[in-house]
């Protein structure tokens, strides 16, 4: 028996805090045939950020030249600052066979759905506004005015849920990470992209 199979890009989004990074961690650290999209940002590098590794981080010049350039796949202003997920790094994953996951705002993900309708797309939900506040603060990365404009801007995000492929709840970390693997696992088998050749 002989498997044909072919890579796919994964879209993971939900409002700032809800947990997307911690979940794609886990999914990267099982499943190996999955790898991340390093976005650019112009937003200053957190304690423990390493650049080329969390994102590029890049000026607002270089960024407009990335722009100037049509370098993007897609790109957002997300709570003021810039963020562009690039061409070459899907576009060179994808051609190396490896399933390409990216992390991306809301607006960035509805773009991302229009120009791949082929992508998988998965919407991370809280389990109340309140928890998600107590995430942002908890996570300590981000000053009180920087979290309550990801906070009011949540509302508006979870809003649009319904226009992704799966909703999933991040209430507890290992049970929102086994239903995200559960929909990798079977997007994984779907005709146009797995073919078992008998031999
Ligand atoms: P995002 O990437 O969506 O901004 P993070 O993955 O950074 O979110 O998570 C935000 C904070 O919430 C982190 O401190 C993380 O450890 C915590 N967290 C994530 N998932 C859960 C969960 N299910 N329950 C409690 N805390 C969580
Ligand atoms: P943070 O500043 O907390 O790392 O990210 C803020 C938001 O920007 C998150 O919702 C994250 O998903 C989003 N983001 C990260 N990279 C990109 C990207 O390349 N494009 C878009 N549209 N959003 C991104």
């Amino acid at each position: 028996m002989r498997e044909e199979r072919k890579s796919m890009l994964i879209v993971i989004s939900g409002p700032s805090g809800v947990g997307k990074g911690t979940i794609y961690s886990q999914l990267l650290k099982n499943d190996h045939s999955l790898t991340f999209s390093v976005s650019v940002t112009t937003r200053a590098p957190r304690l423990g950020e390493r650049d080329g590794v969390d994102y590029f981080f890049i000026t607002q010049e270089e960024y407009d030249r990335l722009l100037a350039q049509d370098a993007f796949l897609e790109h957002a202003a997300v709570h003021g600052n810039c963020y562009g997920t690039l061409k070459s790094q899907v576009e060179a994953k994808l051609a190396a066979g490896w399933s390409v996951v990216l992390d991306i705002d809301p607006q960035g993900a509805r773009n991302v759905m229009n120009i791949w309708p082929d992508c998988v797309s998965i919407f991370l939900l809280p389990p109340s506004y309140e928890e998600l506040r107590r995430r942002l603060y908890g996570r300590n990365t981000d000053n009180p005015e920087a979290i309550e404009r990801r906070l009011s801007n949540a509302r508006g995000e979870i809003e649009q849920a319904s226009l992704y492929q799966y909703n999933v709840v991040n209430d507890d970390v290992e049970r929102a990470y086994q239903r995200v693997a559960a929909i990798i696992a079977a997007e994984k088998l779907r005709t146009t992209r797995y073919k078992p050749v008998v031999e």
